[in-house]
């Protein structure tokens, strides 16, 4: 089962450790993806989950696009507050070497691309960031959006464990300041969080999110603040389609009809396909 759980550190620095096992492995078997192009998704999921904290009402949404010059192409995931979280990537089978036997995530994701985060507060407006790919191992480039975009200089860790062609665990640390935060105590916790060299093999290794806590910020005074159970979760329905295909008009789905014998429509997010015949249009129109 995910976690996501919220941590004060000296009344100053917020820790969020998110275990993002349990998510990915749907993605995983819904899309049919392999452990790198899983890998790559998981990681812009559970930043999408960490992002997710600021949604505030229940119909605050989230979405996050990351693209890149690289194999996997493109990924888009969509998270409300409380981390029911769904995403797609575009390249399901990408492969590259492993490096060092862990999954080249920079590889698969290249160097020249961008993030781009729209939340969806319930305001007139949605709020929108964006900045560009960097290093592409994700980690490192969100830690530059929240920098640059969101003006919240942040330190991320993500990662994944590997054995035996699979992944066994995966997640993500993330560290942020509140305002007017010790200068001191920010660096001391970064520093922390810049020794994380296997971040994968850190939830492989921790049972829960207050054993890594306590194993690796024990020396600071730490307060837990909120907890919750992140699940990938579509809310894509046979109704919902229905309403799609209406938006199409009568003549666009009976010509489809008459080509196909069938209309189809894929959720890009969960995979579904909801197929419709020519007897269940007078049900859709009418
Ligand atoms: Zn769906």
């Amino acid at each position: 089962m995910s976690y996501a759980v919220k941590y004060i550190l000296n009344g100053d620095i917020v820790v969020t450790v998110i275990d993002s096992l349990s998510v990915l492995n749907t993605a995983a078997r819904l899309h049919g993806l392999t452990p790198l192009s899983s890998a790559v998704l998981n990681r812009i999921m559970t930043a999408g989950l960490f992002l997710s904290q600021d949604l505030k009402n229940d119909g605050d949404r989230l979405s996050v696009s990351v693209g890149g010059s690289g194999p996997f192409k493109k990924a888009v995931v969509a998270s409300d507050k409380k981390g029911l979280i769904k995403g797609y990537i575009l390249n399901t089978s990408a492969e590259c070497p492993l490096k060092d036997g862990k999954l080249d995530i920079d590889a698969a994701v290249g160097k020249d691309g961008y993030i781009s985060v729209v939340k969806d507060l319930g305001l007139k407006e949605p709020y929108s960031g964006n900045s560009r790919i960097v290093t592409g191992d994700i980690a490192a480039d969100f830690a530059l959006y929240f920098t640059l975009s969101e003006q919240k200089p942040s330190a991320v860790a993500l990662g994944e464990y590997l054995s035996g062609g699979k992944i066994k665990a995966a997640g993500g640390i993330f560290v942020q300041p509140l305002p007017g935060a010790n200068d001191f105590l920010i660096t001391a916790v970064q520093d922390v969080l810049r020794n994380f060299t296997d971040t994968g093999r850190i939830f492989y290794q921790s049972k829960t999110s207050d054993e890594i806590m306590e194993k690796y910020f024990g020396a600071f005074e730490i307060k837990k603040a909120d907890e919750y159970k992140p699940r990938f979760f579509c809310g894509c329905s046979e109704a919902k389609t229905r309403k799609i295909i209406r938006l199409l008009g009568r003549q666009e789905a009976e010509a489809t009809i008459a080509e196909q014998g069938v209309i189809e429509a894929n959720c890009s997010f969960c995979n579904k396909t909801y197929r419709f015949k020519a007897d269940e249009l007078g049900a859709i129109f009418d």
